[in-house]
């Protein structure tokens, strides 16, 4: 049974994470963050998609200057992410940010740490706090070997340690690796000792269709366990698809309701229409739906009226002709050409409805 870990809530804007809040869904644009123009742009198109959280690189000081006047135009929670140089985190603070995303293990020296972490407090500021397999403490390597989920829990436990010490709680943490299994283990015993709120994701999982599969079987196994309150899909294309991916993997979990659950059948020989095609189509005129229907589109009478009827609307298809079904009732039989058209338009009300 899905019990949730409890967590501290952690303000980022106007963003809870942790504690109740509902699992969100956050994204990286992958502009140029000085080009505020095009950086905007993506994250409105980020945020009609239903990203609640977007991080910027800052790379250098030319992208500080960017942060208030990208800040200023858009409506979710702003976080820099900075590498290496503990001044431009520092800078992104004094510019307003809602929160900072560093990764202990490439700034290092931890004198530099405590001053970015005195300035967030000053600002109430959160922090998350990345523990990644690209970029573990060199001591730590060597201690290990190679990359395990102790190496990546050693560095969080001293990263913690640092945290405590000075009073700060205003933390989220990840721990991600490239690898599936590490990061799944690495996040379960972080999240038996402590309680803070985890941001969850499979680091640099590649293209698509590889990245899809390993971020719903790390990301999805740990929020199964109950554990995870903010997740990032990491794929090698346009962070829209991040978004539409991380929607499905909560939709699938049944943690999240956002969009439509389209549910069709893979067809057989038993199927006398262009399934492939039709499903295309109607994934097309449905894509801006945001109501949770679940729609059935089934190629024939074996496995057809049941999902058609346990859906909110669906197709049963029989030969060159389909049964439409409404919450369970039957609305008519159509011929092929007609059903989508008298699908789409029931869809559509019902959605202008909810
Ligand atoms: S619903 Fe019919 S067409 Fe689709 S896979 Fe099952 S048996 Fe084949």
């Amino acid at each position: 049974m899905y019990t949730r870990k409890q967590t501290k809530s952690i303000k980022v804007g106007n963003l809870l994470i942790g504690g109740n809040a509902p699992i969100s869904v956050q994204s990286m644009t992958n502009t140029d963050t000085k080009n505020i123009p095009d950086t905007v742009s993506q994250i409105k198109r980020m945020e009609k998609e239903g990203c609640e959280l977007v991080r910027v690189a800052v790379p250098d000081l030319e992208s500080c200057y960017s942060l208030p006047l990208i800040k200023k135009e858009i409506n979710i929670p702003l976080v820099a992410d900075v590498h290496y140089d503990y001044k431009l985190a520092l800078k992104s603070i004094e510019f307003g940010v809602d929160g900072l995303r560093i990764n202990p293990g490439n700034i290092r020296n931890y004198e530099k740490i405590k001053l970015i972490i005195n300035s967030a407090k000053k600002k109430n500021l959160p922090i998350r706090f990345g523990i990644n397999s690209g970029s573990l403490d060199n001591d730590i390597l060597k201690k290990y070997k190679k990359i395990t989920p102790q190496a990546l829990m050693e560095s969080a436990d001293n990263m913690v340690k640092i945290l405590e010490e000075v009073n700060y709680h205003n933390i989220i943490f990840s721990i991600k690796s490239t690898n599936v299994i590490d990061t799944i283990e690495a996040n379960y015993i972080f999240a038996s000792k402590y309680d803070y709120p985890l941001h969850l994701g499979i680091t640099e999982a590649g293209p698509p269709f590889q990245g899809i599969i390993k971020s719903s079987v790390g990301i999805g196994s740990l929020l199964f366990q109950g554990i995870g309150d903010t997740i990032r899909v990491s794929l090698t294309c346009d962070p829209i698809e991040e978004i539409k991916v991380g929607y499905e993997i909560l939709k699938a979990l049944h943690l999240r309701q956002r969009g439509t659950n389209l549910i069709s059948c893979p067809t057989c020989g038993r199927c006398k229409v262009d399934l492939n095609k039709i499903i295309k189509k109607v994934e097309r005129q449905i894509c801006n739906i945001d109501q949770p229907l679940t729609i059935a589109v089934m190629g024939c009478m074996v496995n057809g009226p049941g999902e058609a009827r346990e859906a909110d609307i669906g197709i049963a298809y029989h030969e060159k002709t389909g049964v439409l079904f409404k919450k369970g009732k039957i609305l008519g039989k159509f011929s092929e050409k007609v059903i989508v058209k008298k699908l789409i338009e029931e869809i559509k009300n019902m959605s202008d409805k909810i």
